[in-house]
């Protein structure tokens, strides 16, 4: 008899700034590090605003929206949970609140042929394993 384990993808590794993200990602809430000094949101976290200079940041959730900044099809896997997972779709996405705050996630559930740059896109969430939920995103509603 023999017995599967089961294939993890690779996890995140958060730290002191990165924490306020994947708790965001358990409770389905899309947290983006945003200055209480002039309002810019910053993505990645680090702890100094780059528009102001201000170290008064706090994460503020955001809504889901986002056009398709570019993507890659990926057809080989880099790692053993993609194997069966080909082709998938790895993207950047622009999210609605600014100009240039870009996420790096997947698209899923649009075929290739349907995706363009600056597409309306909106958030999914999705369970890639046990405590692990990902922000993910799909053609919006037209
Ligand atoms: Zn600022």
């Amino acid at each position: 008899m023999t017995s599967k384990a089961a294939i993890y993808p690779p996890l995140p590794l958060p730290n002191e700034m990165t924490q306020f993200f994947w708790d965001g990602c358990q409770a389905r809430k899309l947290m983006i590090l945003r200055c209480k000094g002039c309002g810019r949101y910053i993505h990645y976290p680090r702890p100094v605003c780059n528009g102001c200079l201000s170290t008064d940041l706090a994460p503020a959730e955001v809504s889901g929206e986002a056009t398709l900044y570019g993507y890659t099809v990926a057809m080989q896997a880099f790692h053993p949970y993609f194997a069966d997972k080909l082709p998938y779709t790895l993207a950047l996405v622009e999210l609605v609140e600014q100009a240039g705050l870009r996420l790096t996630t997947n698209i899923v559930d649009v075929p290739e042929a349907e995706l363009t740059t600056g597409m309306p896109v909106r958030l999914v969430w999705r369970e890639v394993a046990p405590d692990l939920v990902l922000p993910m995103f799909t053609k919006a509603a037209s």
